[in-house]
């Protein structure tokens, strides 16, 4: 079944956790901490230093298990994700998160280490650190990895700072100030190089939607520190004159960083290291399927080429032939940008899935989401109100974007009223009015994990609101009706001042003094 009458999400009038809690109620029963077991440890206020004891136990809710999985069942059921269908984000890569690796990474012999223990004791981890640099070095066709970062961003960050520790060895960061960013970039490139301290330079796409190959020339100088690149990028076209882009930066003596947030299009098709980059991040929680979280904790490892290696953060973790240690001998190390050895948790469902997946399964995963996104073109380049702004002949990667420009001239219904209305066919909305030189940008990324039905249901979806926009715009306009949160106001549901993100917030916003 598709279409307007599939889907219907439940609505609550859930209270929060804290309304639901009453006082000396608790969510479990264990027996009274026996007392040899005291007399073992002693008097804990012995142990805990005197100024991290407080007088009061903190405020939190008091409530019984049953309470606690019904109030989070319920407000699951009123949000949308990845188990409950498709979710097309472009350039978000909501892919599935096999179980499997959840399982495995729930093991109590994982979830039960220290990161002070010493490495004698922990050395199976460390080989799985170990292996998972191994092989996102093959992957990327680079000579090192750290895992430390605990995102995309940070990984860009990271891969920034290695940037000016490269020219200030070299004597060079005085004069090279400027990173050069193509038009089309995520926007977390500009925002990491300008944390990192540098100018940043926009180049702008050519007519087919690639670096637009003179304006590169003449922006890149003895002032250049560097080209951060995402290829395939965001339209989902390959910059396929990435040897000469290479050839340019390295030949002013710059670097080349590769923003592999999405390496899902050329897992085992093509490298980033081969293509000449110096630098690469990744995103576990796009291409290695590890949950997206709620903002975190995630992981973003950087890849590097040998000339950098010496550079990257400490520890790495190395193996010298008969056992795996870590290693801070890194003489020109930038430092550390995280705790230990970054999130373990995550980069072991990392580990998992490419080690459950194997080399052909990770090519057969890319080949995958290529076709998928090149059947959702297929199917909507013909529909009446959309355009696609450059390289309509040409195939895509992983991703696509469509304009609806042409809807909004003729009907005033605009891209944001499309991804409002798919909700209420069951269907997650693509990312919307990015990447920012598509007007009105639809960017649809079906990842390879979704089968035909699901894409089907996705494209009949999107016909019946550009069906209806054109019959009766108004109605569009509406949209969504059939979730359990309406339709939004866009300015409020962003606005720092309405936000009330903690119970603090909530209690502040609703002008309740109160001290949680
Ligand atoms: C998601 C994404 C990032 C940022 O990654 P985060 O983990 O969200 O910080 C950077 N670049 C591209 C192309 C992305 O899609």
């Amino acid at each position: 079944m598709t279409g307007k009458d599939f889907y219907r999400q439940a609505k609550w009038s859930e209270p929060l956790i804290f309304e639901l809690s009453s006082e000396g109620r608790v969510g479990y029963r264990l027996p009274d901490l026996d007392e040899s077991i005291e007399r073992e440890i002693g008097d804990y206020r012995k142990i805990i230093p005197s100024n991290m004891i407080r007088d009061n136990p903190p405020s939190l809710p008091e409530v019984s298990e049953v309470t606690v999985i019904r109030h989070f069942t319920r407000l699951s059921q009123m949000n949308w994700g990845v188990d409950s269908g498709i979710y097309p984000l472009g350039s978000c890569t909501m892919k599935y998160n096999p179980r499997v690796n959840e399982i495995l990474t729930s093991m109590m012999e994982l979830t039960n280490l220290h990161p002070y223990q010493p490495v004698e004791t922990v050395q199976g981890i460390l080989e799985i650190l170990y292996k998972l640099q191994k092989w996102l070095a093959e992957i990327t066709g680079t000579a090192a990895v750290s895992l430390q970062p605990a995102a995309g961003a940070h990984g860009e960050f990271l891969g920034v700072l290695l940037m000016r520790a490269y020219h200030k060895y070299n004597g060079e960061l005085d004069k090279r100030r400027e990173m050069i960013i193509p038009d089309s970039a995520h926007g977390t490139n500009p925002a990491s190089a300008r944390m990192g301290g540098f100018d940043v330079v926009v180049v702008p796409s050519d007519e087919n939607g690639l670096v637009d190959m003179e304006a590169l020339k003449s922006s890149v100088s003895e002032k250049t520190a560097g080209l951060m690149l995402t290829n395939p990028n965001t339209l989902g076209l390959f910059e396929k004159n990435i040897v000469e882009i290479a050839r340019i930066i390295h030949e002013a003596g710059a670097l080349l960083y590769y923003d592999g947030a999405n390496l899902n299009p050329i897992l085992g098709k093509v490298r980033p290291g081969d293509m000449g980059f110096d630098i690469v991040h990744i995103n576990t929680h796009k291409t290695f399927s590890t949950p997206h979280g709620g903002g975190g904790p995630g992981a973003g490892p950087v890849a590097v080429c040998e000339r950098l290696a010496e550079f990257l953060p400490v520890p790495i973790v190395d193996y010298d032939g008969s056992k795996y240690y870590l290693n801070y001998n890194l003489p020109h190390s930038i430092g550390k940008i995280k705790g230990f050895y970054g999130n373990i948790s995550v980069l072991v469902r990392a580990y998992c899935y490419i080690l459950s997946m194997g080399f052909d399964g990770l090519k057969e995963a890319a080949e995958l989401s290529v076709l998928n996104a090149n059947y959702i073109k297929a199917r909507l380049e013909k529909l009446r109100g959309l355009s696609l702004k450059y390289a309509p002949q040409t195939p895509r990667k992983h991703e696509v974007v469509f304009s609806a420009s042409p809807l909004l001239k003729e009907t005033g219904v605009a891209a944001l009223d499309i991804a409002k209305n798919l909700l209420d066919s069951g269907v997650h909305a693509p990312t919307n009015y990015f990447p920012l030189i598509v007007s009105e940008a639809l960017m649809i990324e079906p990842t390879e994990t979704e089968p035909k039905e699901e894409l089907d249901k996705f494209v009949e979806g999107l016909k019946r609101i550009l069906d209806e926009a054109y019959s009766n715009p108004e109605a569009v306009k509406k949209a969504p009706l059939k979730t359990s949160v309406t339709r939004l106001d866009e300015v409020k549901a962003a606005h720092p001042q309405t936000m009330a993100l903690t119970y603090r917030m909530f209690l502040k916003s609703a002008g309740v003094k109160r001290d949680v």
